[in-house]
């Protein structure tokens, strides 16, 4: 198969390697010549990382970076949209595609929760078009959601589902394309509760980080959920939830915990601070600690 991947942010770099590590051929494009110019570090990087993680590699030739769009998706049976969380822009690039390809190719966007049915409004030819959510890192974290619009038609949901199995992720197909999907619904649900905890003093954000990454984490790692409630028991369930759900957050807005950091321009890590404070060397000693720690975790739980 040829994949096209367009935008070489942070998601860009490490879907194209995993696509040519499965035996690929794969071509990448960004508007910004400099993230072109850094994709290959970026390639290298995730295709190290791969390689740590025991994924069989196929034969396949070097990933390319293409100075245009259009050289980019020339010939491809799969062009992947990982370009900015904006509407406007992702149906900018569609229609770009769309002008470039064969009618057979599959147009898929990597969006984090736009709903796959307002891409199409804005296209010619909706049926190729599809949800392919990967999860950040790409090339490390194996789960994908399939999201198909109410104008996608079956037999690309089926070649999408093949796709996703050939190169090594879990296919999660979502039936219904709401807003942010599942994944994102189920992140933010508990991201909405984490913020408001900490603003409301009941926590400091070390401890809640500890107490949700081994209360929870760990164990909804190997117990997802609908089996944790079963394990459980559903009647705990009831009973808890009868007086605790009116007690969650519920707001929908932004908290200002949030807002008034972002205001000030602390986007946490890559402004070197947020919520935490970042000196160059601790970021790159996390990166590096949470890569390994993600491969290792990995391993176990496939094992
Ligand atoms: P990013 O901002 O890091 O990268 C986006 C890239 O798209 C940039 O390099 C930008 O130059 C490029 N771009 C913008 N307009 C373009 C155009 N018209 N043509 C070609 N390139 C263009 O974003 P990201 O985090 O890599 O996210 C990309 C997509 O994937 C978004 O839809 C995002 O919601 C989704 N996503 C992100 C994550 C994540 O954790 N970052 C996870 C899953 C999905």
């Amino acid at each position: 198969m040829k994949a096209a991947v367009i935008g070489l942010g942070t998601m860009g770099p490490g879907i194209a390697a995993t696509l040519a590590r499965a035996g690929h051929t794969v071509s990448t494009f960004d508007a910004d010549a400099g993230q072109r110019a850094k994709a290959k570090a970026g390639f290298d990087i995730a295709t190290t990382v791969l390689g740590h993680l025991g994924v069989a590699e196929q034969p396949h030739a070097a990933i390319a970076v293409a100075e245009t769009l259009a050289d980019c998706v020339a010939g491809a049976d799969l062009a992947i949209e990982n370009v900015s969380e904006k509407l406007d822009v992702k149906i900018k690039v569609f229609r770009e595609i769309e002008a470039a390809v064969s009618k057979d190719c599959i147009i898929a966007s990597d969006t984090s929760g736009i709903p796959i049915t307002q891409i199409q409004e804005g296209i010619a030819t909706p049926e190729r078009v599809i949800g392919m959510h990967w999860s950040n890192p790409p090339h490390i974290i194996p789960m994908i959601e399939v999201i198909p619009g109410a104008k996608t038609a079956p037999k690309v949901t089926e070649a999408m589902t093949a796709i996703v199995k050939q190169i090594g992720h879990l296919p999660v197909l979502i039936k219904k394309d709401v807003p942010g999907f599942v994944e994102n619904r189920v992140l933010y649900s508990i991201m909405r509760e984490c913020v408001d905890l900490v603003e409301q003093g009941v926590i400091e954000p070390e401890a809640l980080d500890t107490c949700v990454s081994w209360g929870i984490g760990y164990k909804l790692a190997v117990v997802g959920p609908m089996a944790l409630l079963d394990m459980a028991g559903l009647d705990i369930y009831q009973a808890v939830s009868s007086y605790l759900n009116k007690e969650l957050c519920t707001r929908t807005d932004t908290a200002p915990y949030v807002t008034e950091k972002t205001s000030q321009g602390k986007l946490g890590m890559k402004t070197g601070g947020g919520i935490f404070d970042y000196t160059p060397e601790r970021i790159d000693a996390l990166r590096a600690e949470r890569a390994k720690k993600l491969v290792a975790v990995r391993k176990a739980l496939q094992s």
